[in-house]
C-alpha cells in the first residue's frame, strides 16, 4: 500500500476548526505540531484537535525559535515547556517533536529522547509559507509525493486550509492512502530523527 501522512505545523490557528471539519469529513488522519504560544491563544482548539478521532498532537516548541541558534538551556526549555503545556491543556503525552525549520542538534535530540519524543521532519513541503494561493500549494506539493512521504503544511494559512480538500482528492487519485504518523513510521525510537515513513 502506498501511504502518505499529512502534518500541520505552527497552530492552532483561527481556521484550524475548518481544517478539522474537512479531515473528519474525508476520514483523513493528520498530525498537528502545536506551538505553545498559539495553544495559549486558543486552548479550546488545542483540545478539539486532541479529541478528534484520527488526530495526533506533536510538539513544535513554545515560541518557534531556531533551536540551533539559542543555546542548549533555552532550547531545552522551549521543548520541555511545550510538552508540559500540551499535557496540561489536552491531557496528551506527545510522542513526536518537530523542531522549527527542521533545525535540531544532538543536544535537542537528547532532550526529545528524555521526553520520549521521536524527532519528525518531512519529505514533502507544501511551500505554503512561500505561496499564498490554494492552487499553488497543491501544485507545489504533488510532485514531491512518494510512497512513505510525510507532508509538511501549516494550518495558520487560510490558503492551506482551502487547498486541503483538493490535495486529499489528488493524493487519493494517485493511489495513495492517507495514514497517521504512527502508521507511516511504525514503531519509533525517542530522540531518533525521521523524515519519511515506510515505503514497501
Ligand atoms: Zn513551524
Amino acid at each position: 500500500m502506498k501511504c502518505v501522512a499529512l502534518t500541520f505545523d505552527d497552530g492552532p490557528g483561527p481556521k484550524t476548526g475548518t481544517l478539522l471539519d474537512t479531515l473528519v469529513k474525508q476520514k483523513v488522519p493528520a498530525t498537528f505540531f502545536l506551538v505553545g504560544n498559539m495553544i495559549n491563544v486558543d486552548k479550546a482548539m488545542a483540545r478539539r484537535i486532541a479529541e478528534t478521532p484520527g488526530m495526533t498532537l506533536g510538539n513544535h516548541t513554545m515560541s518557534h525559535p531556531n533551536l540551533r541558534l539559542i543555546g542548549t538551556t533555552k532550547a531545552t526549555k522551549e521543548i520541555t515547556d511545550n510538552t508540559l503545556l500540551i499535557e496540561k491543556v489536552t491531557g496528551v503525552k506527545v510522542r513526536f517533536m518537530r523542531p522549527p525549520y527542521g533545525s535540531h542538534t544532538k543536544a535537542t535530540d537528547a532532550v526529545a529522547k528524555k521526553l520520549g519524543q521521536a524527532v519528525v521532519n518531512w519529505s514533502a513541503g507544501a511551500l505554503d509559507w512561500q505561496y499564498n494561493t490554494a492552487a499553488k500549494v497543491v501544485a507545489a506539493t504533488m510532485p514531491q509525493l512518494a510512497p512513505g512521504a510525510i507532508v509538511l503544511a501549516h494550518d495558520i494559512h487560510p490558503w492551506t486550509i482551502k487547498a486541503v480538500p483538493t490535495l486529499i482528492k489528488k493524493i487519493r487519485a494517485k493511489g495513495y492512502t492517507l495514514v497517521s504518523l504512527d502508521d507511516i513510521l511504525g514503531p519509533t525510537t525517542p530522540g531518533k530523527t525521521y523524515t519519511r515513513g515506510l515505503h514497501p
